[in-house]
């Protein structure tokens, strides 16, 4: 999230710091740290409206007619959750992306 009065990278709510600093709550210096800001939910403010919107399009297209036809199995169920974790992951990696340590 950037700053509307300067342009500049702003941490994220949770962060008590300001400007360009970072943290661990909000960077990551080894693969596992990474995993380890997702699983805490760290990047939810920046995947949460991304997943919502990308997986609602996958499960409309490729699950719609199923649904509607009321021919839903569990792999439909399997099938709709990943759907929105696939968009959560590739925007969490985005977001992560720009927050690396040294
Ligand atoms: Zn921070």
């Amino acid at each position: 999230m950037r700053s509307p009065v300067d342009g500049h990278l702003l941490p994220p709510a949770h962060c008590g710091h300001t400007g360009n600093q970072q943290c661990t709550r909000c960077s990551w210096a080894r693969p596992s740290d990474a995993v380890m800001l997702v699983a805490l939910g760290r990047t939810a403010r920046k995947a949460t409206p991304v997943a919502v919107i990308v997986g609602t399009i996958l499960s409309a297209v490729n699950l719609g007619p199923t649904i509607a036809a009321g021919e839903s199995t569990y792999g439909t169920s399997i099938t709709t959750v990943i759907n929105y974790l696939v968009p959560y992951i590739v925007a969490s990696i985005g977001y992560l992306s720009g927050r690396r340590r040294g």
